[in-house]
């Protein structure tokens, strides 16, 4: 699928972030929200030079409310924004580098231990953020691969915890080397969130999609 893909879209050049706090930052946002919303709160937040380490550091909760609105539940998410740079501040002292050597498993609980941060957000850092070789699982990639009988029938329709999903795509890209698999990973989540958004919706647009001659394979 990753190659079928890739042929057609082209590469995706995932995050859309210039800086890897960028990616923290949009990873938090975009919960629950379209992104057009978060780059309204992303520019906010450029404007009041607050889209760095140090302004989230020193800007106040309320304020933070105020510009991360666009993307909705602001009062959820600017304290648990403010949470990650007290981390960041007390246990890798203010330096994502720091954070990014720390080995994978002891970020993805430190991470997932953090307000706000549910397993695709955590995931979504490693990867992004980090470069940690690790796969981010969604719900487009649960229903292409349900779709695709990819899955076994106790996980199918819906019955799949996330680190099930994110399991099966780690053995599929089993070998290789941490940086080699980190952009397998990275190009992989990319790609099945364009051919979700394009076809596999709630309702399959399967007409067009460049993975319909593996649907007809795997039926
Ligand atoms: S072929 Fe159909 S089921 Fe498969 S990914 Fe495309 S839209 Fe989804």
């Amino acid at each position: 699928m990753h190659d079928v893909l890739a042929a057609v879209y082209g590469p995706q050049h995932w995050w859309p972030a210039k800086t890897a706090f960028e990616v923290i930052l949009g990873a938090y946002l975009t919960q629950n929200t379209a992104w057009k919303a978060v780059e309204r709160s992303l520019e906010n937040l450029r404007n009041a030079g607050a889209l760095s380490i140090d302004g989230l550091r020193t800007i106040s909760i309320p304020r933070l409310r105020r510009l991360i609105r666009p993307s909705g539940f602001y009062t959820r998410k600017a304290p648990a924004l403010k949470a990650f740079v007290a981390m960041l501040d007390e246990e890798f002292g203010g330096s994502l580098e720091r954070m990014a050597a720390a080995p994978t498993h002891a970020l993805r609980q430190r991470l997932s231990a953090l307000p706000g941060v549910g397993p695709e957000t955590a995931d979504a850092i490693l990867l992004y953020a980090l470069g940690h070789p690790v796969p981010v699982a969604d719900e487009y990639l649960r229903r292409i691969a349900d779709r695709h009988g990819l899955l076994e029938p106790a996980h199918a329709r819906g019955r799949i915890s996330y680190d099930q999903l994110s399991e099966l795509t780690r053995r599929a890209f089993d070998g290789g080397a941490p940086e080699e698999r980190a952009q397998l990973f990275n190009e992989f989540h990319a790609l099945t969130v364009a051919v979700g958004k394009a076809h596999c919706k709630r309702t399959a647009h399967c007409e067009g999609c460049p993975l319909a001659a593996d649907l007809k394979e795997s039926l």
